[in-house]
């Protein structure tokens, strides 16, 4: 894609700061910027200098402020941009739209400024998207890996997959046009090319998978037979009493859901009904999420209670959730300990919850923040189809069908790197973003 293709040729503002702050900023950009900041401060701005200033429109003063003007291409959107940082509340920031409005600017669409900025060659695509990861990061790790993303660094091994592919679609072309002076040739390189782009795909999604862990929170379920301690358990790792904790069995009803951060790294922690046969409707709805949540959940704590022998529903539980990321826990320690367990702990005294915590951290891998990945699920899934495509293609014989899984496949990188996007594809990315950014 061209990107001047969409180049916008009106001028729009947004509030860039939440409602309620001491400053408001609100920010200006496109072809009519100079001549509203002149409409409104009656001065030259030095570019890139922040200047104390009234706002005045028609003789009447809309605020003292403060007001800093970027002249294209040294903006972040590209185009020339005007910063007003005002006094904030609502009133001064609705009579300063209100003015802008009459001076013909139009109100920004949420991600728009960053929108621009992609349009007009400022950052790709990757980097325009982690604009908002790294505004939307919960944990330090995902943060981390948003400004990675928003520095370039993911982007370049994207591109250079892009690149290999590119050539790999030139030369099955070129074997098209002239099979008999290519056809050797290229069929003798093109699995080996092919298996090797793979490899790098399988990469990407694989450290993406951990990526999303980072981005979302680890998450991680409590399952257990009634009154294991499953609930005192949840609000211990909490540290508040969120769930309802009392004698009678099963009333965890419902899968409560909560985010903590665990070594830096967000877990979402959700406690469950529990695996039991249901004994009315509404329990049964919650042994429905809680299987659900099971199913997604990236580590499982299976509670036993170290006060009692295993029963057949602990052995049910542990049979089910064999084979996956568990800890297995004997709750209860102050009482007793099952020995079929991977640690002891006790809501009541404490005991084992430390290592606990360490342990659950340990399942995030944090350690990948510092590497390449893709972290947007819209990339992944991209990447995913870029790998079927190419599957594909390795196992086809017809230079034609090779021909269409390598486009196919490109296509799917260029939806990544922002060179082969609509305008549709880029207003569903774009109106994620909050306005103003
Ligand atoms: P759930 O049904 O699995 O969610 O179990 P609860 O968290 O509601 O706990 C059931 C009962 O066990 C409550 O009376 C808790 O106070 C008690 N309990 C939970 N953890 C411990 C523990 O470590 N030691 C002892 N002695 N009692 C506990």
């Amino acid at each position: 894609m061209e990107t001047n293709e969409f180049r916008q040729t009106d001028t729009v503002f947004a509030p860039s700061t939440a409602i309620g702050g001491a400053i408001a900023v609100v920010r200006v950009s496109g072809p009519d910027t100079q001549a509203i900041a002149h409409a409104l401060l009656k001065r030259e701005l030095v570019p890139r200098m922040l200047t104390h200033t009234p706002i005045c429109e028609n003789g009447i003063l809309l605020d003292e402020a403060m007001a800093v003007f970027f002249a294209r291409p040294n903006s972040y959107t590209g185009e020339d941009m005007l910063e007003l940082h005002c006094h904030g509340g609502m009133q001064t920031v609705r009579r300063i739209s209100d003015a802008l409005l009459r001076l013909g600017a139009r109100p920004a669409e949420g991600g728009e400024f960053t929108k621009r900025a992609f349009l007009n060659g400022k950052m790709d695509l990757i980097q325009a998207e982690a604009v908002m990861d790294v505004i939307n990061a919960q944990a330090e790790a995902s943060l981390r890996s948003a400004l990675f993303q928003l520095g370039g660094g993911i982007s370049q091994d994207v591109c250079a997959i892009e690149t290999h592919l590119m050539d790999a679609r030139a030369s099955v072309e070129a074997m098209i046009d002239y099979p008999d002076e290519m056809e050797a040739d290229v069929l003798s390189v093109l699995p080996n090319t092919l298996d090797d782009l793979l490899g790098k795909l399988d990469a990407l999604i694989e450290n993406g998978y951990h990526a999303r862990v980072l981005r979302d929170g680890l998450r991680v379920v409590i399952l257990g037979r009634p009154n294991v301690g499953k609930s005192s358990l949840f609000n211990t790792l909490l540290g508040e009493s969120r769930a309802i904790v009392t004698d009678a069995a099963g009333t965890t009803r419902d899968v409560l859901d909560e985010r903590i951060l665990l070594n830096g790294v967000g877990v979402r922690l959700m406690d469950t009904a529990g695996l039991r046969k249901a004994a009315d409707e509404a329990e049964s709805i919650g042994i429905d999420r809680a299987r659900q949540a099971q199913r997604t959940a990236d580590l499982t704590l299976v509670v036993l209670d170290g006060s009692e022998s295993l029963t057949d529903e602990d052995a049910a539980i542990l049979s089910e959730t064999e084979g996956r990321n568990r800890i297995v826990l004997s709750n209860k320690s102050d009482l007793g300990v099952c020995a079929a367990a991977d640690l002891a702990v006790s809501c009541k005294t404490g005991e084992g919850l430390a290592e606990l915590k360490e342990r659950i951290g340990s399942f995030a891998n944090p350690s990948l923040a510092d590497t390449t990945y893709l972290t947007n699920i819209r990339h992944i899934r991209a990447l995913e189809r870029a790998r079927d495509a190419l599957r594909q293609a390795r196992f086809q014989a017809e230079p034609d069908c090779i021909a269409t899984e390598l486009r196919e496949a490109a296509h799917q990188i260029g939806t990544i790197t922002g060179s082969d996007v609509d305008e549709q594809l880029l207003d569903r990315i774009f109106e994620n973003f909050c306005v103003g950014k």
